[in-house]
């Protein structure tokens, strides 16, 4: 099989998904499970359903598309396009929604289609990233909303962590759940209350009786929070691993010589400690295939010193195998790596353990 090649530990994706279900249905949670992180996987998006989820999540209607076979909920949770809004609705039940021009053409396109579009309006609980910062706009808007023959208000969502870093706290919580049950609607709302970096808060301090969704992708694919970055009990997180091909192995020294230009980001890079004589490996794969910032070579005497589009550059100096040029350097991925090899065309994937 060609290389570079990830292979995805199924079962490890399973067996994660069951420990997050259960601990989130003991707290009233459910999960809708992302996969844009794996490029709409369609294979894994089963497995999801297969452990215990119900409804599949992504960012991008290209990879809802592919989920016409599976039966689950569906939920477009980037902001759609209002140009894409008939795909919109034919592919997704959900949507998460900030814009009330986006709604009406929702609205538009699901009557259309004689369809009933369901809508999650999103507040900005502080991340700056999509929503009303206002409750009182979100409560307009939902007022707006709830009128409609096409859209179906289904209830409030928040996202946090993705663009400022800020924590999900119990004040957030509370404010979410108070909008929710300002809502115009006759049944239970769904109230979501962000991704995998809300997880901690509700394994400590819980969250308000009402919130009742998490949209988790990181956690689910490898069994880590994302506010301290744990590790949760019993998950695994060597479920996607990528194996590069050497094709350069030398003895050189650990400082360039000449004199240091800007790098493709304008920048001078600083230039590297002197540790000598180092044996240096270059493995056939680069920033468009994976990210160097989350990814770990399995082989602890391994160190990741730089990366080009089509190379990472190691130093072997400290391994106690000796490899060979052609041999295979194994990285155990993280999530911007992940959806690095999953979107690019240069990775073989293998699926493993079903
Ligand atoms: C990406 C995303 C998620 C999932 O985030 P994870 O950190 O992978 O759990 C949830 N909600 C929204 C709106 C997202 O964009």
């Amino acid at each position: 099989m060609g290389l570079p090649r990830l292979t995805i530990a199924l079962a490890g994706i399973r067996q994660n998904v069951r420990i997050l279900n259960q601990l989130c249905r003991e707290r009233g949670i459910f999960i809708a499970g992302v996969t844009k992180g794996v490029s709409g996987s369609v294979r894994i998006a089963g497995d999801y359903l297969a452990a215990g989820l119900t409804v599949l999540a992504d960012a991008r209607v290209q990879n809802l598309q592919k989920f016409s076979g599976l039966k689950a909920e569906k939920w477009l949770i980037r902001l759609p396009l209002p140009s894409e809004a008939e795909q919109v609705v034919q592919c997704a039940d959900i949507s998460l929604n900030s814009e009330w021009d986006t709604i009406c053409a929702l609205d538009r396109a699901a009557q259309k289609a004689g369809r009933r579009h369901g809508v999650i309006l999103m507040s900005d609980l502080g991340d700056l990233r999509e929503g009303e910062t206002d409750p009182e706009k979100v409560l307009r808007l939902a007022s707006r909303a709830a009128r409609l023959r096409g859209v179906e208000l289904r209830g409030v969502g928040t996202n946090l962590t993705c663009l400022s870093f800020i924590h999900p706290d119990e004040a957030k919580m509370a404010q979410l759940q108070d909008l929710a049950q300002r809502l115009p609607m006759n049944r239970a709302p769904i109230v979501s209350a962000g991704n995998s970096a809300s997880l901690d808060l509700l394994l400590t301090a819980g969250f308000p009786a009402g919130v009742n969704n998490l949209r988790l992708g990181e956690s689910l694919l490898l069994g880590r929070e994302r506010s301290h970055y744990q590790y949760l009990p019993g998950t695994r997180h060597d479920t996607f691993i990528l194996a590069a091909e050497l094709v350069e192995l030398k003895i050189k020294p650990s400082v360039p010589w000449g004199e240091t230009g800007t790098d493709s980001y304008g920048r001078i890079p600083p230039r590297p400690a002197d540790r000598g004589l180092r044996l240096r490996g270059i493995v056939a794969v680069g920033r468009q295939d994976c990210d160097i910032e989350t990814m770990w070579p399995e082989d602890p005497g391994i160190e990741i010193l730089g990366a080009s589009s089509d190379y990472v550059v190691l130093d072997l100096t400290r391994s106690a195998r000796s490899y060979q040029v052609g041999e295979v350097v194994r990285f155990e991925l993280g999530y911007f790596a992940i959806m690095r090899a999953m979107t690019s065309p240069y990775v073989t994937v293998r699926y493993e353990g079903d």
